[in-house]
C-alpha cells in the first residue's frame, strides 16, 4: 500500500519508527512535508501538489502534525479526505484536541471526569471563580500548550490572580484548573491504537518538578492497565473522534481524571519504555482500514 506520513522532518523518532515499520511491512512509505503541500481547490476535483507534481496515488495519510503548524497541517489533511483517502487522524479531531477548552468540554459532557476547570477571558469576576477551586495551589494553562510550557503552578489564589491578570491583559484566554496534589507529579500515559490500548506507562515528574512530560526530564516505567482504566482511555478517545491517541490520566482521590488526549503522541518514550512497536501497529491498523476505503471505492 503507498501510505504518506505528514511529517516536516525525517530526522524526527516518530515519522523515523512509523517510515521504518511501514517498510519493514513491505508497504511504499513516504514522508511528505504538509508545510510545502500547495492544495487546489475547483470545481469536484480537489487536488493536493507536492514538491510541483499532483499526488493522486496515495492511499493513505498518517498525519503528525506539529502543534505550531496545526492550522494548515489539518487543512492538507481535510483536501485528502475530500479525495477520498484515509487518514488515520481526521481533520476535526486534530482541531478539537488540540484546543484544551475544547477538549475538556467534549469530554465533560462524555461523562469522562476531568480536573476541575475554568477559562478566564476577562478578570471581573475572578476572585468568585477560583473561589469554586479548593484553597492552596492552582494550575494555569495556555490553550494549546505542548510538552508542559504553557503549563504553570501558582501557589495560591492570589498568585494565581495575578499570573492570570498578566495573561489576559496581553489577549491571551487562560484555562484554569484545580490542582490534584495527590498525583504526586506522576501520570500514566496511555497510546490507543484503534480502538485498543496498545501500550502504557506511568511517569514521573522530576524532583522538584510537578509536570510529568519526559521533555522535563521525567521519568518513565512500562504498567499494564486494568480494563476499568482501558475503558476510560478507550472512551476519552473515542468521545475525541481519534483513531491513534495518547490519552493521559491523572491519578486523584476520585479516581483517575482524564488530563488530555494528543493527536500526535510521541513515540519515542512510549516505545523505549515499553519495548512495544507503537509505529508498527499504526501500520498495521491503517493499512487494515485503508484497503477497507479503497474496496469500498
Ligand atoms: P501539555 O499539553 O503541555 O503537556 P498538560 O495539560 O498535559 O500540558 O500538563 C502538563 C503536565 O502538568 C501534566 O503531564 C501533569 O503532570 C501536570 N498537570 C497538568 N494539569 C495538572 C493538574 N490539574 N493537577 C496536577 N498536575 C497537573
Ligand atoms: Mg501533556
Amino acid at each position: 500500500m503507498k501510505i504518506a506520513i505528514l511529517s516536516r522532518s525525517k530526522h524526527l523518532y516518530s515519522t523515523h519508527s512509523l517510515f521504518r515499520a511501514g517498510f519493514r511491512r513491505g508497504h511504499q512509505i513516504e514522508i511528505i512535508d504538509h508545510t510545502r503541500c500547495n492544495l487546489v481547490i475547483e470545481k469536484g476535483a480537489p487536488k493536493i501538489f507536492f514538491e510541483g507534481r499532483e499526488r493522486s496515488d496515495i492511499e493513505a495519510i498518517i498525519p503528525r502534525i506539529g502543534a505550531s503548524v496545526t492550522d494548515y497541517g489539518a487543512a492538507v489533511i481535510a483536501q485528502f479526505e475530500l479525495m477520498g483517502i484515509f487518514t488515520s487522524v481526521r481533520t476535526q479531531a486534530l482541531l478539537q484536541s488540540r484546543d484544551k477548552l475544547k477538549c475538556l468540554q467534549k469530554l465533560s459532557m462524555a461523562g469522562i471526569d476531568i480536573p476541575k476547570s475554568f477559562i478566564v477571558y476577562q478578570t471581573d469576576d475572578l476572585s468568585e471563580m477560583l473561589a469554586m477551586l479548593p484553597p492552596g495551589p492552582v494550575i494555569i494553562k495556555l490553550l494549546k500548550s505542548t510538552h508542559g510550557a504553557g503549563v504553570i503552578i501558582a501557589e495560591s489564589h492570589q498568585s494565581a490572580t495575578s499570573i492570570i491578570e498578566a495573561f489576559t491583559t496581553t489577549g491571551q484566554k487562560v484555562l484554569v484548573q484545580e490542582f490534584i496534589k495527590e498525583s504526586g507529579g506522576a501520570d500514566i500515559r496511555a497510546i490507543v491504537v484503534g480502538g485498543k490500548v496498545v501500550a502504557a506507562m506511568r511517569r514521573q515528574a522530576a524532583k522538584g518538578e510537578f509536570r510529568s512530560n519526559l521533555h522535563r526530564g521525567a521519568s518513565s516505567v512500562a504498567v499494564q492497565l486494568t480494563e476499568e482504566e482501558k475503558e476510560i482511555v478507550n472512551k476519552a478517545a473515542r468521545t475525541m473522534g481519534l483513531d491513534v491517541a495518547g490519552v493521559d490520566l491523572l491519578p486523584s482521590n476520585r479516581g483517575y481524571l482524564v488530563m488530555e488526549v494528543n493527536a500526535s503522541p510521541g513515540l519515542e518514550g512510549i516505545e523505549g519504555t515499553t519495548g512495544i512497536q507503537v509505529g508498527t501497529e499504526i501500520i498495521d491498523y491503517v493499512a487494515k482500514h485503508a484497503s477497507k476505503i479503497s474496496a469500498h471505492n
